[in-house]
């Protein structure tokens, strides 16, 4: 850091910083707000155009399953109170609200394709707008630019449309289709409930789709994650410390229309495609204009494989948020490996502060291990 606690800007080398936080979602932004209570520099480096972050690449009518009270992140408490589902608009408009209440310094938009390991023993940062040297890489990349479609016989000679939920926007270009969504999460049943009225739509689910009751909404899930984070904290088994929460989909008002509607009947998954449709297990060829896969996703980490941490199951050891391969290395959100609740919106903000202490220590052990040298 220079004299006056400046990020320094290099010629053509580097920027250099003490932390560089990479994504500027929920994840990102709770660990800058933090960051900017603490003497260390930091820049948050987001592919996006402009505020929103995956929110931007939902669809239009999208609703929070969580109520705008516990749909915040630190700091500033999302509007709409207890009962209200906040829109994807509102979201991405808190966001906006967010940069600018704490003058967060993120820079975009900024591609990061690779974080290295450095000869000075800190890790540089690569992007196509340049390249960053920073002592901890605080990565908030998400899963949403990485959607997960599986792999179903002959899924490349059907020649129909197919999108991922990350790609579909409205019902619109489907209205007077016939249609396959496969998926039985809330993706599923929200985009089923609103693709119903307009398309000849088929519901396609592994196993019969769980929904909570009625009068639940996603409040329950941040319960059930605190019981588990509060029992590892004194030591007690966190998955005796909850039952099964035996749902999955939240029964916001319009899936709840469409169940009431005769609507959310899920049938089992096909056998094949063939090259305008698919076959069903009991032999019956169907003839299919379109599939929305809402099949979820994966964590974005594709720029840490410089630093070989990624396991072979996609994600990375962890103690904590920190990398236990890569010690300057903290993952904030993605999922439950990085803490209870940490890809929600009010979930986050508690690994953001582990995240963003755990940097403030070490940072104090190197200075104290400094001047005992002296
Ligand atoms: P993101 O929001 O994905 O942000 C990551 C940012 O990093 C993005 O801006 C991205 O462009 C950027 N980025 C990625 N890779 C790079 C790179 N290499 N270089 C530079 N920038 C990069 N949670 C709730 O709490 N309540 C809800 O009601 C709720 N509903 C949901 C509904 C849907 C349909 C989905 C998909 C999720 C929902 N979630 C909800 C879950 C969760 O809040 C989101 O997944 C959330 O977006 C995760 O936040 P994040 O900050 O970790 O990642």
């Amino acid at each position: 850091m220079s004299a006056t606690g400046e990020p320094r800007v290099g010629g053509p080398g580097p920027r250099e910083v003490d932390v560089v936080v990479i994504g500027a979602g929920q994840a990102g932004l709770s660990v800058g707000r933090l960051l900017s209570r603490t003497e260390l520099s930091f820049v948050i480096l987001d592919a996006e155009d402009g505020p929103g972050a995956g929110w931007r690449h939902t669809w239009d009518s999208l609703r929070l399953f969580s109520p705008a009270f516990w749909s915040s992140i630190p700091g500033i408490i999302m509007p709409g109170g207890r009962d209200y589902y906040p829109t994807r608009d509102e979201v991405i408009a808190y966001f906006k609200t967010y940069e600018e209440r704490y003058k967060l310094p993120i820079e975009r938009p900024v591609w990061v394709h690779a974080v290295r390991r450095h000869a000075d023993d800190r890790l540089l940062v690569e992007s196509d707008r340049g390249n960053w040297l920073a002592e901890h890489v605080v990565s908030a990349t998400g899963s949403l630019r990485n959607p997960v479609i599986p792999d179903y016989p002959g899924r490349c000679q059907f020649e129909g449309v197919q999108i991922h939920s990350s790609e579909y926007r409205s019902p619109e270009p489907f209205r007077g289709q016939r249609v396959l969504v496969v998926g039985g999460g809330n993706s599923g049943a929200q985009i089923m409930a609103e693709l119903s009225l307009v398309a000849d739509a088929t519901w396609v689910t592994r196993r019969e789709p769980r929904y909570f009751p009625d009068d639940v909404d996603g409040r329950i899930i941040f319960e059930h994650a605190t019981k588990r984070y509060q029992a590892r904290a004194e030591g007690r088994d966190p998955e005796s410390a909850v039952e099964d929460l035996l749902g999955d989909i939240v029964m916001l008002p319009p899936v709840k229309a469409a169940r009431d509607r005769g609507d959310l009947v899920a049938v089992r998954p096909f056998a094949c495609f063939t090259r305008d449709g698919v076959v069903w297990p009991d032999g019956r060829e169907e003839r299919i204009d379109a599939v929305i896969w809402c099949t979820g996703f994966r964590p974005a980490l594709d720029h840490l494989c410089p630093l070989g941490v990624i396991e072979p199951d996609g994600r990375i050891l962890t103690d904590g948020t920190r990398s236990i391969r890569e010690p300057r290395l903290w993952l904030v959100g993605y999922g439950e490996w990085t803490g209870y609740a940490s890809a929600t919106l009010i979930g986050v903000g508690r690994t953001a502060k582990e995240t963003v202490d755990g940097i403030v220590e070490e940072r104090e052990r190197g200075a104290a291990r400094g001047s005992a040298g002296r």
